[in-house]
């Protein structure tokens, strides 16, 4: 349709696009270039709401919001709602709520399902139908872009009979049928009342190179685009592609930064872009967060992987910053020696190094490396802290273990307590799920539950534990203080025939039951459950001498033969 006169390319856009009313100038005039210093980064996250949060996708927002931030730029949100098929409901509130979470800002866009803030919107992809008309109409008027009336069952065809030959498939050269047509044929179709796609007319080579330098994948050397690509759907809306196009425009983005599953279309992204005479974005391409399957790397998988979903580290009780340290850390390995020499410092201070980003390429999740910064970081919780946050995420998710901790809260705060204030602050727990199975025991029904695990003491005939726990039982004074109290528990050992340490013990052994720590095993496990606790004089003492006595003599174990 390139041949064709002006006149007749005007009056087919107009009659394929009548709603396209908005001149280009008023959009021009609505999008001032933004006033920001030469270094400032704009950038963006532009999800689908598709209902569902992916990590990768709070990874991928991590990455532009800091890089925007910290060069004192711009960090925008752009709900990218033009596929309607895929659109689920409330799924831009979950985006919003979960980039929120997180602590991730943007500056601009939504902000709820109907509600945004900033010069550059609309934010929601499916209300700005008019601009994207606007210039599509332009590149049907310019004889760059045509109407093509295929149905997808012809574009089958079409496929199948290239895959036959055994070439390239898609809508190029002869193939793209009505690249070749008239206008006259063009409104014959409209007449039968057909509805068209509009394609750009390609004027890439795939003989031809472009270079271009991406952000993190360095130099790149990628063919032309030759393909009549849609730009705009039957629906009217545009496709990605032609979106991407101008918003990023208009919107004063100068640094797209996306998951690198965009990369095959960058080439057609900068044909568009040289298309239009704007200036082109840089652009960053994240590799996917990754997994570990046997001995492969994959990409983690929203079917198969329960954490690929953001709701499994909130359910798991991962705080937020836990999570944010974890991803800062696979964006950049320096991370965590910055963190560990500025412990108390605020995640925002941490300047993301897009150097560093480069070297990454696939980042690996590891959940044991995530509760190693979620012990770090609970570690250093004060217990006051620690007991609201916990109380919190068990009001959500272990409504038993929420109603035990808030009927004394005194209690729970004097348990989280135990070696929190030594040098060594206590490490035990990465998340808040860990909070039952860690301090559990404290609660006399969660104890009773949990029972005591007797095999423990397999060593151990069950007369000595009785005469252990009869004798602690009797002569445990809960105002000693801890030396007091170790002095008191040596004595006693002695007293039953164990070495008052381990060195008098090693020497002759054959003269006793067995050591010190022999017997405060025995004290431990009947207290505890287990042979497993934070220092035994303070989970005592944060007991008290009445819940003391009675798991020593309690028949839970003792009426055992
Ligand atoms: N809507 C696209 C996606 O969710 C956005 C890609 C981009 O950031 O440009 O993958």
């Amino acid at each position: 349709m390139t041949t064709e006169n002006k006149e007749n390319l005007k009056k087919l856009a107009a009659a394929l696009l009548p709603e396209a009313t908005l001149s280009i100038e008023e959009i021009v005039e609505t999008y001032p270039p933004r006033k920001l210093s030469k270094d400032a980064i704009v950038t963006r996250i532009a999800p689908s709401p598709t209902g569902f949060m992916h990590i990768g996708g709070i990874y991928a927002a991590l990455i532009p919001e800091r890089l925007g931030h910290q060069s004192g730029g711009v960090f925008y949100l752009r709900i990218e709602d033009t596929d309607k098929k895929r659109e689920v409901e409330g799924a831009t509130e979950l985006i919003v709520n979960s980039l929120k979470a997180f602590n991730i800002k943007p500056d601009e866009g939504q902000i709820g399902s109907n509600r945004e803030i900033g010069d550059y919107g609309p934010y929601k992809q499916s209300e700005r139908k008019l601009i994207y008309q606007a210039f599509v109409k332009k590149l049907i008027e310019d004889g760059d872009a045509y109407p093509a009336f295929e149905t997808i069952d012809e574009l089958g065809k079409i496929t199948e009979q290239q895959t036959a030959e055994k070439i390239a498939p898609g809508y190029y050269d002869k193939w793209a049928t009505w690249r070749h047509k008239t206008t006259e044929d063009a409104f014959a179709a409209l007449e039968k009342g057909l509805t068209p796609v509009i394609r750009l007319k390609s004027t890439g080579d795939l003989q031809k190179f472009i270079l271009i330098e991406d952000l993190f994948k360095g130099k790149l050397r990628l063919p032309e685009n030759n393909q009549d690509i849609v730009i705009l759907k039957s629906d009217g809306l545009p496709t990605y592609h032609f979106a991407h196009l101008i918003d990023d425009h208009f919107m004063g983005t100068t640094h797209v930064i996306r998951g690198d599953e965009w990369l095959a279309s960058l080439a057609l992204h900068v044909q568009l872009f040289r298309k239009m005479n704007w200036e082109l974005p840089k652009y960053g391409h994240i590799a996917p967060i990754q997994k570990l399957d046997g001995t492969s790397r994959r990409k983690l998988s929203k079917r198969h992987d329960p954490e690929a979903n953001v709701a499994f580290y909130e359910a798991a009780g991962y705080p937020a910053e836990v999570v944010i340290m974890y991803l800062l850390n696979l964006a950049n390995s320096g991370f965590e020696k910055w963190l560990n020499e500025n412990p108390n410092e605020k995640l925002e201070n941490y300047k993301l190094s897009i150097e560093e980003l480069k070297k990454g390429s696939g980042a690996l999740l590891d959940l044991v490396k995530m509760d190693s910064f979620g012990k770090e970081y609970i570690g250093r919780l004060s217990a006051e802290n620690m007991a609201a946050l916990a109380l919190r995420w068990a009001k959500k998710y272990d409504d038993e273990l929420a109603g035990l901790m808030e009927y004394d809260m005194n209690y729970t705060i004097q348990i989280l307590n135990i070696e929190r204030e030594n040098v060594k602050a206590r490490k035990d727990i990465s998340k808040w799920s860990d909070v039952r199975s860690q301090i559990g025991f404290f609660f006399d029904s969660l104890f009773t539950k949990q029972g005591i695990n007797m095999d423990e003491l397999a060593g151990c005939d069950l007369k000595s534990v009785k005469e252990v726990a009869a004798m602690v039982a009797e002569k445990y004074n809960p105002t000693a203080d801890k030396e007091a109290w170790l002095q008191n528990m040596r004595e006693i050992s002695v007293e039953l025939g164990y070495a008052p340490d381990a060195k008098t013990f090693k020497q002759e052994p054959e003269k006793y039951k067995g050591n010190f720590g022999d017997m405060a095993k025995i004290v431990r496990v009947l207290l505890v459950g287990k042979n497993q606790s934070p220092d035994l004089y303070e989970v005592m003492q944060v007991l008290g001498a009445e819940k003391v006595n009675h798991r020593l003599t309690s028949n839970i174990w003792s009426a055992k033969k």
